[in-house]
C-alpha cells in the first residue's frame, strides 16, 4: 500500500485491508471497523450476473459513497465553526456548493439534504444550473443561499429574480458591469427587490493552471473603477441597500494559505470600502479554491498538491477577514465559500479493468533464424547480460535494432525474423532491468470521456489496483485505453513516475484498477460540462433558388431540459416542484402565477447558451 501512497492521499477514507483489498471508511476517522466497505466486494456484487445474485452491471463503473460526501461537508462546516469560535469571530460561516463541479442530481440533492442543518446552499453559473438549484433548494433550508454567478442574459436574470419571488434566498452576483442594467430594469418590471452581489477582479494572482483567470487581466469580475460605477448607479436607482455580497474567486487548487490570505485580505478591504460607500453589505464569498492533495505529498506542487488542511484553510480565511474588518471597525460579515472540489472529490471512485497487452519474454529466446544478424557477437552479448553490464548490453540492443530496421527495409528480413529480434531485445532489457521493461496494460476505458482533465491539462490522479495489495507487484506499466486515439494513454502518475507498479496478469482473473479522487469535475467534463449542451446543427446545400442555398436538415441544440436529463434530473418533476412552489406563494394572484409559470416553461425549453437579443444585419 505504501507503494501507492494510499495513506497520503486516501486518509481518512481509503486504506488497504488485511485481505489486500482497498477498504473504504465512509465516515472518515469515525468509521468503526465493522462499517468499513471492501471495494472489491462492492464491484463483485454489482458486476456478478443476476442469476448469481449480482446486479449484472458492466465495467467501467463509478462507485459513489454518499457517506463520504456527508463527512466532507460536515468537516468543512466544523472547520469554519471551530475557526469562528477560537478567533472570537463575530459572525458565522454559511457555504454553498458550486453545482458545476458535479451536477449529478443525487449528489446535489444529497448536499442540500446533508447541509440543511447548517443552511448550506448552492452556487449556479448558468440557466440550467439555476433551474436545478432552485428546484433542489425548494426542499432545503429556506435560509440557504442560491448564489447566481456566470454571464447573464435577460432570461437568466429573470429566472434569478423569480427565485426570490419563490422565497429562495437568491443572490445575483454581477459578473460584468452591463448585467446591472438588466437587474435594475427587470427587478422593477417584475416588482422584486433583488439581493445583489458583485464579483471583484482581484490583483492577487494564482500562478498555477487554474489561476489563469485570476489577477487584473482575469476573465471575470469587476475592476475597482467598475465597482465604483455600480455603486453610483445603484445609489441613483435607490437600490444601494440591495448590494449585500462581495464575491471573488482566485482559481481552484490554491496551493498555500499565504496566497489565500493575500486574496481574502484584498477582498476584505474592498468589502470595507463598500460598507463605507453605504451598501448594506452582509456577506463575503471567498469563492472556491480549497485544494486537494492528489498525490498525498503535501508539497504544494502546482495543481496536484496543497500544503494545508481544511482546518488551516478555514483559520486563514477567518483570521484575514477579521483582521481587516477590525482595523476598519467594520462588523464581521457572514463568510460564504464555494468549495466544490473539497466536497465531492473523495466520494467517487472509477473502477476499470486492465489487461496486459505486451509482455516481455521470461526465457532466453531461440535465435537460430537470426544468427547472421548477430555477426558472431551472440556469446559476447550473453556474457554482457550475465555479468550485468548494462551499458554494453544496451549498445548491442541498439545496434541489433538498427541492423534489423535496415534489413527489413531492404527486404532481406522476414516478419518472423523481426519478431525474433524483438524477442531477444526484450529479453536482454528484462534481464538487465532496462527501461523497456515497462509493459503496456490495456484498460477498458476512454480517457477522453472519463478522465478528461488528465487528457486536457495533465491532471494526475491516484490509480491503484483495488486488490492484490498484499502481493508485491512484479511489473510496471503504462495504461493504454480502448479509443482509437494515440493520446488515449496514461504515461504519467503521481509522484512524477512514468509508470505504475502493477501485478502480472493472470489470465484466469480480472485485474481491477481504481482511479480515486475523481468526484469533482471529471464526471461532468466528458459529458455536458457546465451544462452547456449539444449545439444546433443545420445542413446547408447549394441551390439555384432565390437564396443560392437550402437548409436540408435542422436539428435543434439541446434544451435546458435535455442537459438536465443527462445528469439524472427530471425536468418534468422539477417544473412541477417549482410551479407548485409558485402556487403556494402566489395563490391570491392568478396573473402573477401565470407569468411565472410561462417564464419557467420557457426556461426549460430554451437552450442553455445566452440568448442574443438583436437580429443579425446582412
Ligand atoms: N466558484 C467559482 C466561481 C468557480 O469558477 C469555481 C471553479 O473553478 C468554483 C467556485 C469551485 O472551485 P473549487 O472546486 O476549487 O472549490
Amino acid at each position: 500500500a505504501s507503494l501507492y501512497r494510499i495513506d497520503g492521499w486516501g486518509a481518512p477514507y481509503f486504506t488497504a485491508n488485511s485481505s489486500g483489498n482497498i477498504s473504504v471508511r465512509p465516515h472518515g476517522s469515525d468509521t468503526l471497523p465493522r462499517q468499513e466497505i471492501d471495494l472489491l466486494k462492492v464491484v463483485k456484487n454489482v458486476t456478478d450476473p443476476k442469476p448469481s445474485g449480482g446486479l449484472g452491471m458492466q465495467l467501467p463503473l463509478v462507485v459513489r459513497f454518499p457517506d463520504v460526501l456527508k463527512n466532507r461537508l460536515e468537516c468543512l462546516q466544523s472547520a469554519f465553526d471551530s475557526a469562528v469560535k477560537s478567533q472570537g469571530y463575530g459572525s458565522y460561516y454559511q457555504g454553498v456548493y458550486p453545482v458545476k463541479v458535479n451536477q449529478d442530481r443525487f449528489i446535489v440533492e444529497d448536499i442540500v439534504k446533508f447541509g440543511s442543518p447548517f443552511r448550506f446552499g448552492l452556487e449556479a453559473g448558468c440557466k440550467p444550473e439555476v433551474l436545478l438549484a432552485m428546484s433542489c433548494l425548494c426542499k432545503g433550508n429556506p435560509d440557504a443561499f442560491l448564489v447566481c454567478n456566470g454571464f447573464k442574459d435577460r432570461e437568466y436574470v429573470s429566472l434569478a429574480l423569480l427565485g426570490r419571488k419563490l422565497k429562495i434566498n437568491t443572490v445575483i452576483v454581477l459578473e460584468q458591469e452591463q448585467e446591472l442594467d438588466l437587474v435594475i430594469d427587470l427587478s422593477q418590471k417584475m416588482n422584486v427587490r433583488p439581493v445583489i452581489g458583485l464579483r471583484a477582479k482581484l490583483r492577487t494572482k494564482q500562478t498555477n493552471y487554474y489561476g489563469s483567470n485570476s489577477g487584473e487581466k482575469g476573465k471575470f469580475g469587476l475592476t475597482s473603477a467598475q465597482i465604483v460605477r455600480v455603486v453610483t448607479k445603484l445609489s441613483e436607482s435607490g437600490m444601494l441597500d440591495c448590494l449585500q455580497l462581495l464575491h471573488f474567486h482566485i482559481g481552484s487548487q490554491i496551493p498555500s494559505t499565504s496566497l489565500l490570505s493575500d486574496g481574502v485580505s484584498e477582498a476584505a478591504l474592498i468589502y470595507c470600502e463598500l460598507v463605507r460607500l453605504g451598501a448594506h453589505m452582509r456577506v463575503i464569498d471567498v469563492g472556491g479554491g480549497l485544494g486537494i492533495d492528489y498525490d498525498g505529498s503535501k508539497s504544494g506542487e502546482a495543481d496536484i498538491s496543497v500544503t494545508y488542511t481544511i482546518e488551516e484553510y478555514a483559520e486563514a480565511v477567518v483570521s484575514s477577514i477579521r483582521y481587516v474588518c477590525d482595523r476598519r471597525s467594520v462588523k464581521h460579515p457572514v463568510i460564504c465559500s464555494e468549495s466544490g472540489r473539497a466536497i465531492v472529490t473523495h466520494h467517487s471512485v472509477l473502477i476499470f479493468e486492465a489487461a496486459s497487452a505486451v509482455k516481455p519474454m521470461a526465457h532466453q529466446p531461440k535465435t537460430d533464424d537470426i544468427q547472421f544478424l548477430l555477426e558472431g557477437e551472440e556469446e559476447d552479448l550473453y556474457a554482457a547480460v550475465m555479468r550485468g553490464d548494462k551499458e554494453t548490453s544496451l549498445l548491442y540492443v541498439e545496434q541489433l535494432k538498427q541492423r534489423c530496421v535496415e534489413g527489413f527495409n531492404d527486404g532481406v528480413l522476414s516478419i518472423e525474423q523481426l519478431g525474433s529480434i524483438d524477442g531477444l531485445c526484450e529479453w536482454v532489457l528484462k534481464a538487465i532491468g532496462g527501461s523497456d521493461l515497462v509493459q503496456t496494460y490495456n484498460i477498458n476505458l476512454s480517457i477522453f470521456t472519463s478522465i478528461s482533465s488528465h487528457w486536457g491539462m495533465g491532471q494526475l490522479f491516484p490509480i491503484v489496483p483495488i486488490h492484490k495489495l498484499d502481493q508485491k507487484p512484479g511489473a510496471c506499466g503504462i495504461l493504454s485505453d480502448i479509443t482509437c486515439d494515440s493520446e488515449g494513454k496514461i504515461v504519467k502518475f503521481i509522484g512524477g513516475e512514468s509508470s505504475l507498479p502493477l501485478h502480472e496478469i493472470d489470465s484466469n482473473e480480472r485485474y481491477l484498477l481504481g482511479l480515486f479522487l475523481m468526484g469533482s469535475y471529471e464526471e461532468s467534463m466528458g459529458g455536458v460540462y457546465n451544462l452547456f449542451g449539444g449545439l444546433s446543427v443545420v445542413r446547408v446545400s447549394q441551390s439555384d433558388g432565390p437564396h443560392s442555398f437550402v437548409v436540408t436538415r435542422a436539428g435543434p441544440g439541446q434544451s435546458s431540459s435535455d442537459v438536465l436529463r443527462a445528469v439524472q434530473h427530471e425536468p418534468e418533476l422539477m417544473l412541477q416542484t417549482l410551479k407548485h412552489r409558485a402556487e403556494e406563494v402566489m395563490h391570491e394572484e392568478e396573473n402573477e402565477y401565470k407569468n411565472v409559470a410561462a417564464c419557467l416553461d420557457r426556461s426549460f425549453h430554451n437552450m442553455p447558451y445566452l440568448a442574443t437579443e438583436e437580429g443579425i444585419n446582412e
